[in-house]
């Protein structure tokens, strides 16, 4: 049974609203997380708790207030426009907020429907659930269901609701809200509360600040490594546990270009591939504004503090980059990557984006010796492999199969499972759903996943 403990809801009362999801007509479970529901005691759940129709025991279902920098410009109210968090569970591997996503309108919904149609749902509960067997820090899927409803976007779609499980929802834009409003007491509360329930081992303000650039850090290049596209790296879909959060116009990379971008609404290229770590560097700017009064507090003046947080924030760089380099190294079978290194990986991304050669297919040819199929130029590919000859080592190569999935989600292949469950015919996205659980290992009649989009099937604009 689950056990719920939700310390959100016992925080002062100006950080949420309390609101319960809004009954649906006809809910239908669509994919379901059968491991994750065990794990977190709740594999008595059915649609109806998904679907927001019926309240567990022990849940003080709530919206919470946040604020953001959309595409660089602020918006000092968002919050929850369309989503719940039912409450906190306490497992054996942590605590976990349990979120439904399409519950209904909110006092934060700003004119929206608060709901959320079947397509980004599913590709919320594919993408989320590859992310975290392929390794990578995110939010989980619990489970997707149809609610009965038509939801309107650019035509009508039928509704859904996403079960999703984190850490926390606690996003910078949370820390924002706050400090916007000028109540320090809030911002203390809420950093105390980060504290005690992701980095308790931190010290001080400054070692709180630390420990959230680290984890974005060590986010961010695996991202790199599996050519993922955020798409919308607004402040408010920054998580500060270090989870990948809001799968909206996210895509992977099938032909590499570092200047890859996909989001429909991303018109100027804003949150293009390469440009990832610096926005994740400057959402980490804005964090630590928020913290200055904090630290002044604890270092006695403004400008001390200005300093302390300037100097954690300027670590960021070289923290990120050992991280990258550790991501591709282990890609590339190098047992102890290093500085020494990087121009090798950079060289071969170089001649991938000159290629537009399969990113995902090229690295995992790497372990089975098909890369250089994948390349048009083979003599260059050819000189760069003797290079890379001298630098991997027989023990590191074992790992390489772990460090290069053989299969991701892509983006033809999740638009091809949403149009079948827009038909009524689910085996697609189960289908998927099962392959891309394995993402290391895939079986011989599941290959055709791996193969890239034909030109009439490539996606090259992602909506949310
Ligand atoms: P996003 O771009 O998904 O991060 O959403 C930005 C803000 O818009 C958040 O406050 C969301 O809760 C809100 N929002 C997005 N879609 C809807 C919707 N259909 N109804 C109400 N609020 C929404
Ligand atoms: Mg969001
Ligand atoms: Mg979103």
């Amino acid at each position: 049974m689950a056990e719920f403990d939700n310390s959100y809801a016992r925080l002062p009362e100006r950080f949420y609203t309390r609101i319960a999801p809004e009954p649906v007509p006809a809910p239908e479970i669509v994919l379901r997380n059968d491991a994750l529901a065990a794990s977190l005691g709740v594999a008595d759940w059915g649609a109806e708790v998904f679907a927001g129709n019926a309240v567990p025991g022990g849940a003080t279902p709530l919206a919470q207030a946040y604020a953001g920098h959309q595409f660089g410009g602020w918006s000092p109210q968002l919050g929850d426009g369309r989503a719940v968090l039912l409450g906190e569970v306490a497992t054996e591997a942590g605590r976990f907020d349990i979120h439904l996503k399409g519950a209904g309108p909110t006092p934060y919904s700003r004119g929206g429907d608060g709901r959320a149609w079947i397509g980004p749902v599913l590709r919320e509960f594919l993408v989320s659930e590859f992310m975290h067997a392929a390794g990578v820090p995110t939010t989980r899927a619990l489970a997707a269901v149809r609610t009965g409803m038509t939801v309107r976007r650019e035509r009508d779609y039928p509704g859904a609701v996403l079960t999703r499980v984190a850490a926390s929802h606690i996003r910078v834009g949370t820390f924002q809200y706050f400090t916007a409003r000028g109540d320090t007491e809030a911002v203390e509360i809420l950093a105390d509360h980060v504290r005690a329930r992701h980095f308790p081992e931190a010290e001080g303000v400054c070692g709180l600040y630390r420990a959230m650039i680290a984890a974005q850090a060590r986010l961010i290049a695996r991202w790199m490594g599996l050519g993922f596209v955020h798409g919308v790296m607004n402040t408010d879909n920054m998580a500060v546990s270090g989870e990948t959060i809001d799968y909206g116009p996210c895509a992977f990379i099938d032909g590499y270009s570092p200047a890859a971008c996909y989001s429909s609404i991303d018109r100027f290229g804003r949150y293009a591939y390469e440009q990832q770590p610096t926005i994740a560097h400057w959402n980490l700017a804005q964090l630590g504004s928020c913290l200055v009064p904090l630290a002044e507090r604890e270092l006695g003046s403004e400008a001390a503090a200005v300093a302390a947080l300037t100097q954690e924030l300027e670590a960021f760089p070289d923290l990120y980059q050992a991280q990258w380099i550790a991501v591709f190294g282990a890609k590339l079978g190098i047992a102890e990557p290093g500085h020494e290194d990087v121009a090798l990986v950079q060289d071969l991304l170089g001649l991938m984006a000159r290629d537009g050669a399969d990113f995902t297919n090229t690295f995992r040819g790497l372990v089975d010796g098909s890369a250089r199929d994948w390349m048009l130029d083979r003599e260059a590919f050819d000189a760069w492999q003797a290079r890379w000859e001298r630098r991997r080592s027989a023990e590191a190569a074992a790992a390489m199969a772990q460090a290069n999935p053989a299969v991701i989600p892509r983006n033809h292949r999740i638009e091809e499972a949403i149009a079948a469950s827009l038909e009524g015919d689910d085996g697609k996205a189960r289908r998927l759903a099962r392959v891309l659980l394995r993402p290391f290992d895939l079986a011989g009649d599941d290959r055709d996943l791996a193969v890239p989009p034909r030109e009439e099937e490539r996606v090259t604009r992602t909506f949310c």
